[in-house]
Parts: C-alpha cells; structure tokens; sequence
C-alpha cells in the first residue's frame, strides 16, 4: 500500500492542502494500490505563482542551456527504465510490451526536442521586420491517464524548448506513475518553479487551470467534451489552447493491398495500447468482395490474441484502467448488438479466467454501417467496427464522414494510389501501410479531434508569441 502525499511545487515535495484522498486500484485485480492526496484550488494557485515568478528568469535562458536542463531530464529518466515500465503495468494496465516502446518513444521525445531547439530560429526577418518568437509565459498541462508519463515528457519538452514554465496536473488515477516522473525531474535540476505538478481532480484543479488569468496557454489532451469546457472557461482571459481530443480513426484497406500484412496491422492498430488510444483505427474499411478473405484473416489472428496480465511479455491486450471505462466498453458492445451489427469475435463480459480485473474480450463487429452509434462514437477500448466499401471513392467520402479526424490508415500494394487516397483523408495524419511516429511531424486533429498541433516546429510556435520589430529608417 502506497500513499502519495506530495505535490511538487516550486523545485520541491510539498504536502497539499487539499486532504481529500483518492483509492488507487489495481485495473488487473481491481485490490488497492494505495491512496493519494488531492490539491485543491490553493495549491494550484500556490503551482502558478511559483511557475509565474521562475518565468521571469527561465524565459530569457539561451538554447544551451535549455539543452543542458533536457538533456538532465533525459539522464534522469534513463535511471529508472525498469520503474517506468513496471508502474505504468502495475497501476494502468499497460501492457509490458507497450509500456516499453511508450518509454522509448518518451526518451526519443527529448533527443527531438533537443534537435528543435538546436534547428530552430527565435528570430526571423518577415517582409521589412525583424520577428522574435517569444515564450507565451506560464502553460498549464491537463492530460488523462492512457499514457500519463508520455504526456507529461513530450509536453513538457516543448515547453522547455520555448523556454515557458509549466504547471501540470496529470489524472488522479496516475498517481504512482506522476510520483516517479516528480522524483526524476526534482533529480534533474531544474531552475526552481520551472515545473510544477498538482494532483487532483479535473473539477478543481484542471478547473483553476483553466481559469488563473496567470496561465497563459493550456495543452490538453483527453475528451472532447472536457476539452470544450477549457476551451469555453479558457476564452475569458484569453488563453492559448492546444486540444489533443478524440478520434475515430478509419483504416482504409485497398483492394491491392497485401491482406495478411494489411489487416494484422489494422488489428494492432484498432487494439493499441488495449484499445485506449486516441489515434486507436477503430472503422475497417475493407472492399465487400473481400470481406469473407478478410474474416478469415481476423478470425485466425484474433484467436491468437493474447488477453491478460499485462506483466506477461506475451500479453497484447490488458485490462482497461477501470470499471467505469470496462462498463463503457460493455455499454458500446451491447449498443452495437442493439444496432443490429454482428459480433465476429469477442463480445460482452470477461474472458474466462480473467473475472477480477477490468478485461474485455477484443471485439471486432461486421455489417456496421457508418451511421451507427458504434462506427461514430469514441469507444476507448478494444472494439473494432468493419464497414464494407464498393468503390475507393465510396470508402474515402466514409473515412471523412465523421466529426473526427485525428489520424487515419491506408494499406495498398501500390504506393502512389495510397498517397492519393491518403491526400484526400481530412485527418491531422495518415499512416501509409504501417503504424509509426514521426516526433518532427506535426500531431493533432481536423474537425472536433481538437485545435492546433503538438512537435516539430507547429508544436514549438504554439509555445511562442511572434513579436514583429517594425523599424522606420
Ligand atoms: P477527460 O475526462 O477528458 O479527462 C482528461 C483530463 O482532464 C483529466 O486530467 C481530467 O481530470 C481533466 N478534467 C476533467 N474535467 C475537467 C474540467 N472541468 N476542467 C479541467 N480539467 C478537467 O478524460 P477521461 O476521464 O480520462 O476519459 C474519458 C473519455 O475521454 C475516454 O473514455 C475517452 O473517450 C476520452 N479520452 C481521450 C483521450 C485522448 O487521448 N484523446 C485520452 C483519454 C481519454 P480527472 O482525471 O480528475 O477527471
Ligand atoms: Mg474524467
């Protein structure tokens, strides 16, 4: 039993003043893990003054020194690989196998983010005047549980890099694994304030966050609804927002497409991170005169998935990080039973064996059709929807029939056709036979899957305010 009871505020681990404490519970078992502490309103308002006060020095460090304070936390973070991959398993449910690329990708973030810094130019010439990109101040990081860690690093680099101050409240339910990231970043040395981190609920603290005239930018990552209500409160005083929201992401598979390469591709792209994954590709789009091909296929590998311990290296999907979200999931497959779409593999309740913990059965339904609630609504959780096509004109305009537009997929043996049809997929990007992340390639969404971009040079200027020197000569 673990009792977190510390916030870090001001380069140190401090008790909040909030006393309520929230059970952490283990998705595998569903027993306690342990407790933590909450702030409140105080303590958020105590995060960003000291983030305000460290900003008046840390925004005018040079990139060298930025560099320095990257690379400190990168070395930190390196120190305790087994730590980062053992408590993102033990409290979320991660999967051992995606828990270790999630922190690879996280330790890639900083060497990207040091490049940025070492390519970027602060100062332009734009028509007759000098333009200084300047740090926009204090940001405040709200983000969910789904890859907590990862957020808080790609995040807080780029704020780094803009040399901004940040406060950031992560969910209540990645106490453990915020606890660890605190530890490696006080390790690091940072300038006093530079970062701060309060644990508490979206109501209240992500609520100051959103309200303290003293934050002048917020990056969000999470639900759309939770994101329009920052949006709205952020709008007030002004604030800059970045909204990484949901998606619903379709997978076109071309009829050209090499099938047994194609579709275990689109399976571990539906099923990523156990379904709980914003840029999961959660609507198959395959030819109808392939569809029995193509059942096979998903049938065979599907039966070879393996659900489970998320400890166990073989493990493909874990539990989900809790019984509300396993309900949620429950509630989407027997709405999709309801609509009258047919379950291929999977459906409702546990696998057998697997009755304490939050497991579902990976779910892939046949004869969706793209108005169902199951083929439009963000499901975060393993539940694939397939939706036959008859034309490559027909499944792009279903690809783009949707409020979303994160990220997408398109498999065809022939490169030129998939970049085509991919130049047509309103989504912020689209992966070309294969899952893979480009950390200098903007990331966000089209339409109602949020606002702005995250990395690369679009992710560091919405860090940046542009001043134009207008000189008279
Ligand atoms: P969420 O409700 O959007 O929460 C995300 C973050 O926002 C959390 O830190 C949350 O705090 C905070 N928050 C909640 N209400 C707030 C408010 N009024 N003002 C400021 N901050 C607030 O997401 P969730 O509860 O973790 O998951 C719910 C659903 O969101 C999922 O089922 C999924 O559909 C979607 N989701 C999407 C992503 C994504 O990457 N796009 C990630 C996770 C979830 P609390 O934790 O205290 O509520
Ligand atoms: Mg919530």
């Amino acid at each position: 039993m673990k009792t977190i009871d510390k916030i870090y505020i001001n380069g140190e681990f401090v008790t909040p003043q909030g006393t309520e404490y929230f059970d952490l519970i283990s998705p595998t078992t569903n027993e306690k893990l342990g407790k933590v502490r909450l702030g409140n309103t105080e303590d958020t308002q105590n995060a960003i003054r000291a983030a305000k006060n460290a900003f008046k020095t840390f925004s005018k460090t040079t990139a060298s020194e930025r560099i320095q304070y990257l690379t400190n936390i990168k070395s930190s973070v390196e120190k305790r690989k087994n730590d980062f991959i053992n408590v993102m398993t033990e409290e979320y449910g991660g999967t051992l196998q995606f828990a270790t690329i999630s922190y690879e990708y996280m330790l890639k973030g900083f060497d990207s983010a040091i490049d940025l810094l070492k390519s970027y130019d602060f100062t332009k010439t734009m028509g007759q005047s000098e333009v200084q990109m300047t740090p926009i101040g204090v940001v405040g990081i709200i983000i969910p549980w789904n890859s907590s860690n990862g957020f808080i690093a790609s995040k807080l680099a780029t704020v780094i890099v803009a040399g901004c101050t940040t406060v950031i409240k992560p969910s209540e339910m990645s106490a453990q694994q915020t606890q660890l990231m605190m530890e490696c970043l006080h390790h690091a040395q940072l300038p006093k304030g530079v970062v701060n981190i309060v644990n508490g609920l979206g109501e209240i603290v992500g609520a100051e966050i959103s309200r303290n005239p003293d934050i002048a930018k917020i990056s969000f990552t999470g639900s759309t609804n939770v994101g329009k209500i920052i949006a709205k409160e952020a709008i007030n005083s002004m604030k800059r927002v970045t909204l990484e929201l949901g998606g619903k992401s379709p997978n076109i598979i071309l009829d050209d497409a090499d099938f047994p390469k194609a579709i275990p591709l689109a399976i571990a792209a539906a099923f990523m991170n156990n379904g709980q994954a914003c840029i999961a590709g959660t609507r198959l789009l395959i030819p109808e005169n392939k569809l029995e091909e193509i059942k096979l296929i998903i049938k065979e590998i599907t039966s070879n998935i393996i659900v489970g311990d998320p400890k166990n290296p073989n493990t493909a999907v874990g539990p989900m990080v809790s019984t509300k979200q396993y309900n949620r999931v429950q509630d989407y497959i027997q709405i999709g039973i309801n609509e009258g779409a047919e379950i291929l593999t999977g459906g409702l309740g546990k696998p057998d064996g697997l009755e304490n913990g939050n497991f579902v059965k990976p779910t892939v339904f046949i004869n969706v059709n793209n108005q169902m609630r199951i083929a439009k609504e963000e499901i975060f959780g393993p539940v694939l929807s397939i939706i036959t096509y008859k034309t490559e004109e027909e499944a792009i305009e279903i690809a783009n029939d949707t409020t979303y537009g994160l990220q997408a997929y398109v498999s065809s043996s022939d490169e030129k056709r998939a970049h085509n049809v991919a130049s047509q997929i309103n989504a912020g990007r689209v992966q070309i036979n294969g899952i893979g992340h480009d950390p200098m390639a903007p990331f966000g969404g089209f339409k109602q899957s949020g606002i702005g971009r995250e990395f690369g040079t679009f992710g560091l200027e919405a860090y940046l305010e542009p001043r134009a020197l207008i000189q008279q000569k």
